[in-house]
């Protein structure tokens, strides 16, 4: 990346691949050379006092246009809406979430209308972690019932945090939860406009005072928490269990430091679409009827 200011992802270097800047003529023109399609995922939640609420977003879609200019793809307008349920705080608002059922079909939709068009690869990428679970199910229905292959990518910054564990300083601050370390970093390379520096605070998540003895929360997780160790699942809401909606540290964030871990995870990303360009699918349904 040569220009540390991407806010809006509007750099002119991104537009052949916007899908949402094209006419059918260069849609068709893409459509020449690959079967391959990304779909970018986010979401509108609050990340604490600093960050916007579409960081997630501004993740999802950068994520996916820096690693299209490396593999030569073209990218489908943004989803900016994500599963965001955990994130409704009654006095920190801002997040607007969508049920999975919704998310499920709106997602499902793009699918099936890019196969309609001829693509027969489509790389769901999401800046927010809890929309995984609804993606997982997308890309298993759209390739049972149509053939086309489709695939959930992570821009997912908690294994960002393990494969860039060279260049994080605060590896026992939960680096890669929400509005932390990294994500404050990513949100200082492409919005910086829209950061409040000087409200940047490290709070780590504290246990609820209704869960068990020998029970402890130590990620930002909206469901995970250990008891004594073991590995448990419950339905949280964020202000459970943190108070200002940051869990980590981004006192430690800088856009330079975005700018080597999302060099290193965009170019993994462009490799991975490298690969997967050659493989030879074929469509078993590609009308799309049911689109009343
Ligand atoms: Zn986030």
């Amino acid at each position: 990346m040569n220009n540390v200011n991407a806010q809006c992802c509007n750099e002119e270097k991104y537009l052949k691949y916007r899908m949402f800047d094209m006419s059918w003529v260069e849609v068709k023109e893409w459509l020449e050379k690959t079967d391959t399609v990304i779909v970018p995922v986010g979401s509108i939640e609050q990340h604490g006092p600093a960050l916007p609420c579409g960081v997630d977003s501004y993740a999802g879609y950068y994520v996916c246009l820096e690693a299209a200019v490396k593999a030569d793809v073209p990218v489908a307008p943004l989803m900016p809406y994500g599963y965001s349920c955990f994130h409704m705080r009654p006095n920190e608002p801002g997040t607007i979430t969508i049920r999975d059922e919704t998310l499920f079909n709106v997602l499902y939709d793009i699918g099936r209308s890019l196969i309609f068009h001829g693509f027969k690869k489509i790389i769901f990428s999401t800046g927010h972690t809890s929309n995984s679970a609804t993606i997982d199910r997308v890309i298993r229905a759209l390739r049972y019932e149509t053939g086309a292959l489709c695939f959930g990518w992570a821009a997912d910054t908690e294994v960002f945090s393990t494969m860039c564990a060279d260049l994080i300083e605060g590896a026992d601050q939960l680096p890669g939860w929400h509005a932390g370390e990294i994500e404050a970093s990513l949100a200082m390379l492409v919005c910086p406009d829209s950061v409040h520096k000087e409200r940047f605070v490290k709070e780590l998540p504290h246990t609820p005072d209704w869960m068990p003895e020998g029970s402890t929360k130590g990620s930002g997780s909206g469901f995970g928490f250990e008891y004594k160790g073991f590995p448990v699942r419950v339905a949280m809401d964020q202000q459970e269990y943190d108070d200002s909606g940051i869990a980590g540290n981004p006192l430690l964030a800088s856009a330079e430091k975005a700018e080597k871990i999302y060099e290193r995870m965009t170019s993994l990303f462009a490799e991975f679409i490298k690969g997967i360009k050659p493989i030879q699918v074929e469509i078993k349904k590609r009308d799309f009827p049911e689109r009343y």
